[in-house]
């Protein structure tokens, strides 16, 4: 399903990715875990075809095509998810209207017919009782007042409502507690099938105690230097990052 291959990538005058080379089979979970600074999230950000990513060498073929090639929207409506690591507050916005805009800029691009508000709401609530959320989330405005926690509730809906073939969640060191690691785990786990998959970012081995990994991988000086089963992650809880570092 995604494949990376000797992906090289820069920012302004640094090479930050230095060959990264990793594939995620259909219906696997992986995580990346690594150093700070290690560049798990520029890969996140390549993948989603941020500006100011320049890649310089290798590919990243997902279902077969090069998204390298693709605008962000046309990498979303190829069923690729990443989560936003800052939520935008958007007042007046009711969030039903935000996420049924959001699936239907998808469905356009992929010559589906949109989804009225109705046909929406349906859909939207099944994903609400799939995710044990309250429904007058639905109501409120986009992350208008939202807690952290809600914030990352509203993301997890979002996914289940896109219903990705991919997800990448790049999950900061910051501002995770566990709660908020709990939500996302959930939103994963009631997504997980044969035809989902998903890229686990993560500083901390906790988040992997409730999303268990088909496999890790661990990051460091902008290559992949080891993969393993989940077992790794509490390995390197234990050890550390260090001596895992390349030149
Ligand atoms: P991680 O997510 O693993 O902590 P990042 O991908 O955020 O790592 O960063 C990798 C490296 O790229 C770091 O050395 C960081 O300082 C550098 N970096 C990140 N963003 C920029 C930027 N906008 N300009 C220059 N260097 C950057
Ligand atoms: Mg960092
Ligand atoms: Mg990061």
């Amino acid at each position: 399903m995604l494949e990376i291959k000797n992906l090289h990538a820069r920012i302004g005058d640094a090479e930050i990715l230095k060959g990264v080379t990793l594939t995620i089979p259909d219906g696997e979970i992986h995580a990346i875990m690594g150093p700070n600074g290690a560049g798990k999230s520029t890969l996140s950000y390549v993948l989603s075809g941020r500006e100011g990513y320049e890649v310089t060498k290798g590919e990243v073929i997902f279902n077969g095509e090069n998204i390298l090639e693709m605008e962000p929207e046309d990498r979303a409506a190829a069923g690729l998810f990443l989560a936003f690591q800052y939520p935008v507050e958007l007042p007046g916005v009711g969030n039903a209207n935000f996420l049924r805009t959001s699936l239907n800029a998808i469905r356009r691009k992929r010559g589906e017919e949109e989804l009225d508000a109705v046909a929406f709401l349906k859909l939207a609530r099944a994903a609400v009782r799939q995710l044990a959320m309250k429904e007058d989330f639905l109501k409120r405005n986009v992350n208008v007042g939202f807690s952290g926690g809600e914030k990352k509730r509203n993301e997890m809906l979002q996914m289940a409502i896109l219903k990705p073939h991919l997800a990448i969640l790049d999950e900061t060191d910051s501002g995770l507690d566990i709660d908020a690691l709990k939500i996302v785990a959930e939103g994963v786990n009631a997504l997980r099938d044969e035809k989902f998959s998903a890229l686990v970012i993560t500083h901390y081995q906790r988040l992997l105690d409730h999303i268990v990994p088909d496999v890790v991988h661990v990051l460091a000086g902008g290559k992949i230097v080891r993969s393993g089963p989940a077992s790794l992650a509490l390995e390197l809880e234990a050890s550390g990052y260090a001596g895992l570092e390349v030149a």
